[in-house]
């Protein structure tokens, strides 16, 4: 009998955990090998069917990955030399990245403390006269006031674009993300709230003629074969990527309403501490499907320590700001343009959140807060 030890709480469970749905999954990843469709064909198309349903959308078109997906929708809103558009300083560095592949140049928008979103407020001050268009996340599965943002978007004359790479399934006022504004962008990233057994991503839009733009530059401009009209690149979904995420959609509903319960009961166990703050309930008309759950205390580094010191691990998103990274911080003369979102980074913790977690789990990380 192995000894009872500090129980182990993982940041997350991959899909090897689950035996029987790795067994559906090569059973039909297998079926799909058989037809030798391994680019495009019938199981793309029945995901980006699926997907859009899913999605409340006219048009999805799977891409490669999230990152893919926000360059790719960039582009086809078309960027000229000089333009700028403005994305929040801490998300994934994603966000940024695809505004500088498809030609243009991020304006760095701080964030709210609270909600750790770019809101009316801070992107206001990052509108200038070269902003063509604002890329506002759900960061943490926490939707962003993007109403209000796309009407301001819409009274500077920009685009919006929505970064939902964390929030699949997520409503605002009872619409899913993603068709606020022109587009939205997902990733799949096995670690996603949906998430592919490799990259892969999508965009989603009610705009037919983007989807069309978007449907050429993920495969080198062309249509028909060999002719080709502009100049894209090999940014498509692959046919087994397609088979596992139509196979996991039917259960993303139940997944994330599991993790609204287990942020719940997370915020129940642990209660209300002086010295660390809980990541605020969603009411209405926001919504949450809890990607990350992310604290925050002064306390952070040893908060942490303590915790790996009883099994349960924990995270940082993220510990640099996007324009204090390396790869940024020169484009803004290396001031800080975010201090917000610089003084959380310092301050946040994500704990671990999954559909499966048991109210054991739950326990473990509440006491292991309290005796800190
Ligand atoms: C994961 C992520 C991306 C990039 O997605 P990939 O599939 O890894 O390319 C973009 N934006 C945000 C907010 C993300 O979390």
């Amino acid at each position: 009998m192995p000894l009872v030890g500090p129980m182990q709480v993982p940041m997350t469970v991959m899909d090897n955990s689950d035996p029987a749905l790795v067994r559906e999954l090569v059973g039909a990843i297998e079926e799909l090998a058989g037809t030798g469709a391994f680019i495009g064909g019938p199981a793309v198309d029945s995901f980006e069917r699926a997907f859009a349903g899913y999605a409340e959308a006219q048009h999805a078109i799977g891409v490669a990955s999230g990152t893919e997906a926000l360059t790719l929708a960039v582009r086809a809103l078309g960027l000229e030399p000089g333009d700028e558009v403005i994305v929040p300083a801490n998300s994934f560095i994603a966000t940024a990245e695809a505004v500088v592949l498809a030609g243009g140049l991020p304006q760095f928008a701080d964030v709210d403390p609270e909600t750790q979103l770019i809101t009316p407020q801070t992107a206001e001050r990052a509108y200038g006269p070269n902003v063509r268009g604002v890329i506002p996340v759900h960061l943490f599965g926490r939707t962003a006031s993007i109403e209000e943002l796309a009407e301001q978007a819409g009274s500077h004359g920009a685009w919006l674009l929505e970064d939902c790479a964390q929030a699949h399934g997520a409503r605002y006022d009872g619409r899913r993300v993603g068709t606020f504004g022109a587009a939205g962008t997902f990733s799949f990233y096995p670690a996603k709230n949906l998430g592919a057994w490799g990259d892969a991503g999508a965009v989603v839009t009610n705009d037919a003629e983007l989807a069309e733009k978007i449907r050429l530059l993920r495969s080198h401009g062309e249509q028909p074969r060999y002719h080709h009209r502009a100049i894209g690149t090999t940014g498509r979904l692959d046919a087994i990527q397609a088979v596992v995420l139509e196979r996991k959609l039917g259960q993303l509903e139940q997944l994330n309403e599991r993790r609204r319960q287990v942020a719940d009961a997370l915020r129940a166990a642990i209660g209300p501490l002086d010295t660390l703050q809980l990541p605020p309930a969603a009411a209405p008309p926001t919504d949450c499907v809890y990607h990350q759950f992310v604290v925050r205390t002064p306390a952070r580094d040893r908060l942490r320590e303590h915790l790996s010191q009883r099994g349960i691990a924990s995270g940082i998103h993220y510990p640099i700001p996007i324009h204090r990274s390396d790869a940024f911080a020169s484009l803004n003369g290396h001031r800080d343009v975010a201090p917000v979102a610089t003084k959380l980074a310092t301050e946040i913790c994500s704990l671990p959140i999954f559909p499966g977690m048991t109210a054991a789990q739950v326990e473990a990380i509440a006491d292991a807060i309290q005796s800190f």
